[in-house]
Parts: C-alpha cells; sequence; structure tokens
C-alpha cells in the first residue's frame, strides 16, 4: 500500500505525492525554550519522528527540521493580538527549577542572567530528553534568533508588495485582508474574524492595527529585553514570521510537511500560510499534521493538578525513557491519548518482550539448531513486514502496526527452535519493525555498567578522602558530579551507600 495520511488542511486522508521525490522536506515547529519540555510536547515531536521514519520506510530521502522558538513567543499566543510577555522573560524572572546538590528529591531555584542563558540551559535539557527517547536527530535544529536577518528581508518585502505595514506604535503588522484565502486552514476566515471568530480577536486592545485581526510580524517596544537593531527599526519579531523564515531559508517556498501541536493550527499555523505565500505566492505547505493534546489520568495536564510531567520528572520516578516513548507514540496522535503512570509500566513489559524474543532470534542466527520449525517462519516474517508497513502507511495507523507486531511474537514464541535462515528472516523483520517504533535494538536495562560502576566507587573514595581532610567545598563539589551522573549518596556510620536517582 502507497503511503496515504490525514492532512489537517483538506481534513481528508490523502495519497501521499511529494513535490520532489528525492528530497522530502519537513518542518516541525518545535520547542518554545522558556521551560522543560513536557509530555505532550513529546507527543507532538514523537509524532514527526514517526513520520519521518515511515517516509524513510518508503525508500524517501527527508530532510527534517525542527526549530528552536528562543525569542518572541508570548504568553497570550492563541488570539491574533499575540499579547502578554515574552516567555523568554517571564523563564528569565522565574529562574529554574533544578535537583539540590543536598538535600535528597529538594529542588532550589537556579537564576539567570539573560535570556540567551534561559534559552542555553532549556536547549541542552531538551537535548538530552530527545536522545533519551531515541529520537532521529533532525537535519537542521535552527534557533529563531539565528535567523533574524531573513525575518527582516521577508517582512520588508511584505511591505513593499502591501501585505503589511508599520503602524504608529512602530510595530509592522500583516494586513490580513490583504491575503483573501486567510483562513484556509482553520477556517477563521476573513469573514469569521471580521465577525468575532469566536473569541479569538480581542476588540479594541490594539489602537494601531487597521483591523482587529491584523498579527504583529515585528514588534517595538524599547521594554523588551531581546532587541536588534535593523532596517525595520529596533525591535523584536513575531513568533510566526519565525518559522516561515527558517522554513522558506531551510527548506525552500514549498514544502511537503508542517507538523505541530493541535493549539498551533490557529493562529500560528494559519498567519504562516498569510505571510510565507504573500511573501512567495507559491503555497507553502502540501500536507498538515497536528496532534491532538494529551490527557493525563483522565485529566487534562495542569501544573496545578500535579499531573504536568517533564520527562525527567518520569525518569526520577524511575519509568524507562523508551517506555515513555511508547505511551506517547502508541495513540494514533489524532486520538486523545490517556497518559498513565500504569500504562508505562505495561510499555515497559511490551519492549522487554520485544526485546527478550530479538534476542532469542539472534541466538539461533549465532548457533544453527538441528530441529526447527516446521511452520513457514521465513514467508511468514516477511509477511509480517508487509503487514506492518501497510498498517502504518494506512495514515499511520499504529495500532494496527503494533497488533500486527504481537501476532507476529506470540508466533515466534511458540517455536521451540529456528533454523539460522529462519532467523534471519525474523531478525530482518525486527529491523523493519524498530526502524520505525525505535524502542528494541536501542533498549538498555536500566543498569549500569561496569566502568561506570567503577567510576562511581572512585568518586566517593575522593569524597571520603576529601572530607577526612576536612576540605568540604571539594566534598560538596564531588557529591554534585555524582549528581550530575544520576546518582545519590547516602552517608551513615558504616559507609557511603549509592543508587541511581
Ligand atoms: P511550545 O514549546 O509551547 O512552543 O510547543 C512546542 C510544540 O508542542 C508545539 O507544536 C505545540 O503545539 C506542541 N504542544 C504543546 N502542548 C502540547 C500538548 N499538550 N500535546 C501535544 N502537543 C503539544
Ligand atoms: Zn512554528
Amino acid at each position: 500500500m502507497n503511503l496515504r495520511l490525514y492532512n489537517s488542511f483538506t481534513n481528508k486522508i490523502e495519497d501521499f505525492n511529494p513535490i520532489n521525490s528525492d528530497r522530502i522536506t519537513m518542518y516541525n515547529c518545535g520547542p518554545t525554550v522558556y521551560d522543560y519540555a513536557h509530555i505532550g510536547n513529546f507527543r507532538s515531536f514523537l509524532m514527526a519522528d514517526l513520520l519521518r521514519r515511515v517516509l524513510e520506510l518508503n525508500g524517501y530521502n527527508v530532510v527534517q527540521v525542527m526549530n528552536i522558538t528562543d525569542v518572541g513567543h508570548m504568553t497570550q499566543d492563541d488570539s491574533l493580538e499575540d499579547g502578554g510577555e515574552d516567555k523568554m522573560v517571564t523563564a528569565l524572572k522565574k529562574g529554574a527549577s533544578v535537583a539540590k546538590v543536598d538535600k535528597k528529591d529538594g529542588y532550589k531555584n537556579l537564576k539567570f542572567s539573560s535570556p540567551w542563558e534561559v534559552a542555553d540551559f532549556y536547549i541542552k535539557a531538551f537535548m538530552e530528553d530527545f536522545k533519551a527517547l531515541n529520537f532521529l536527530t533532525p537535519h537542521h535544529f535552527p534557533r529563531a534568533t539565528d535567523y533574524i536577518d531573513e525575518m527582516v528581508k521577508i517582512v520588508k518585502t511584505l511591505v513593499d508588495k502591501k501585505h503589511a505595514y508599520c503602524a504608529e506604535d512602530g510595530t509592522y503588522y500583516f494586513d490580513v485582508t490583504s491575503f483573501k484565502q486567510y483562513g484556509k486552514l482553520s477556517n477563521n476566515t476573513l469573514k469569521a474574524l471580521q465577525e468575532g471568530a469566536g473569541g479569538r480577536v480581542e476588540e479594541g486592545v490594539n489602537k494601531y492595527k487597521r483591523q482587529n485581526f491584523d498579527f504583529a510580524l515585528w514588534k517595538k517596544d524599547d521594554a523588551h529585553i531581546m532587541k536588534w537593531d535593523t532596517e525595520l527599526g529596533s525591535g523584536f519579531p513575531g513568533w510566526h514570521i519565525e518559522c516561515t523564515a527558517m522554513s522558506l531559508k531551510l527548506l525552500g517556498n514549498s514544502i511537503d510537511f508542517h507538523t505541530g501541536g493541535e493549539d498551533n493550527k490557529f493562529p500560528h499555523h494559519e498567519c504562516e500560510i498569510a505571510q510565507s505565500e504573500a511573501y512567495t505566492g507559491e503555497r507553502f505547505v502540501n500536507y498538515w499534521l497536528h496532534a491532538k493534546f494529551l490527557q493525563v489520568e483522565g485529566e487534562k495536564m495542569a501544573k496545578s493538578k500535579g499531573n504536568f510531567y517533564t520527562i525527567p520528572d518520569l525518569l526520577k520516578k524511575g519509568y524507562h525513557p523508551l517506555a515513555i516513548r511508547w505511551v506517547l507514540m502508541s495513540t494514533h496522535y489524532s486520538q486523545t491519548l490517556n497518559f498513565t503512570l500504569d500504562g508505562l509500566e505495561t510499555a515497559h513489559k511490551s519492549i522487554k518482550k520485544l526485546v527478550a524474543l530479538k534476542d532469542k532470534v539472534a541466538k539461533y542466527i549465532d548457533h544453527e539448531s538441528s530441529q526447527f520449525s516446521p511452520e513457514n517462519i521465513v514467508e511468514y516474517a516477511s509477511k509480517t513486514t508487509d503487514q506492518f508497513k501497510d498498517a502504518l502507511n494506512n495514515n499511520l495507523n499504529i495500532s494496527s502496526a503494533l497488533a500486527v507486531v504481537f501476532g507476529f511474537v506470540n508466533l515466534i514464541n511458540k517455536q521451540i527452535s529456528l533454523s539460522k535462515e529462519q532467523a534471519t528472516a525474523c531478525m530482518d523483520t525486527f529491523k523493519t519493525i524498530d526502524s520505525c517504533l525505535g524502542v528494541i535494538f536501542d533498549y538498555q536495562e536500566d543498569t549500569l555498567d561496569g566502568d561506570m560502576v567503577n567510576k562511581i566507587e572512585s568518586l566517593i573514595a575522593d569524597r571520603n578522602q576529601a572530607r577526612k581532610n576536612k576540605d568540604y567545598a571539594l566534598a560538596d563539589q564531588i557529591r554534585s558530579e555524582l549528581i550530575d551522573m544520576g546518582i545519590e549518596i547516602q552517608d551513615s556510620k558504616d559507609g557511603t551507600s549509592w543508587k541511581k536517582l
């Protein structure tokens, strides 16, 4: 079966027809680095990861861009007014919560000295989570602040083309009435906007805009801490123009895929379409995919409910990162996913089952058995590969794909032994399965290897020596080093014990 996907632009499942079959282009709205990314964000990124893996399974060469938003994403991002405070500035004031060195499970507030430091801190945290969840690395991870020149160039052209204007407040706005197709993604058409569009436009908030529903491209705000002196005057970019600039620059005027969470559809993606197409005169994106927000233990995820999980929160509770990957990926991205801690346990068992079977199969590749299965395993393995691919090609139908996987697992588990040829065929099937799931071959039991244990023991010995020498500063420094390695130590009269955090 050829690849078919639900396009949230047409609201239909469509055949995938690439713009250029040698180079598939995909842009993912990435994290705003003002806080640790949460499992909802990762659900949206995993949708993109799975899409890329399925495209590659189909033999396509994919160029993937995931941006990093490090300026201009305002706290009130769900309306065209785009007001409130830059999230980076809020984060600067707030500081970060980091594990305390000297108190079990405690947190301390880390102060930042600039929004750049905020960005660096959360980018580092994001990359660690990304690695733990075994994502394929995007080909580009552009930071919005590195693309200011490109944004300025686009805004200037939009002004020349009469799609944008500089208002009396010094801010450049996109004139939504100049783009008649506005609303083609989200249905917030000009007519709907003129009628108020269900509260997505704030009346009379901003007296400088020509229309309430015009949106900012380049903002003048002397009080803003992140500013650039440009031909547009001193200011900072609006969030929407950032993605347009990075996508056009890195992938070209028209791309195959653009993804994000369902909240991005309006206003973010609708505005991206307007400004990109007004600028290039070409269709911006062919296929749009939007991930539905997840629920946690049956409720909306919210900090106030204590169900707001980041990846380190879950790792600290002892859950395996690939179990998190599995749970976030194993419900189709368009359906409500109810994320539960029990679900993580079940996922981990499923992964272990797959890994154990892969290891069993590997054994028969190395040591040919005299007996082998009477069943036609070679054919079955190849049929499994086809069915798995067909399931994913059918709009990334992950539940059907997993059903195929477990059908295969159950049959192979029943075999007393396999011939070398059978085992090789099964291993090929496992490789195909894991090229999309990403949980089998990279799985590591949550144990520490010998080198790591030696290093821990030697650091603890150094620390004890430092304490004997009354060099408490050095002792504390070693303790923080261990914490950074994910190791917690406890002193008692019998000596120092340690465990994984
Ligand atoms: P942000 O860091 O807020 O810019 O979000 C990064 C990406 O995660 C965007 O594509 C959002 O649409 C997406 N996102 C945010 N919250 C959720 C959620 N609860 N579920 C799925 N995707 C989300
Ligand atoms: Zn974006």
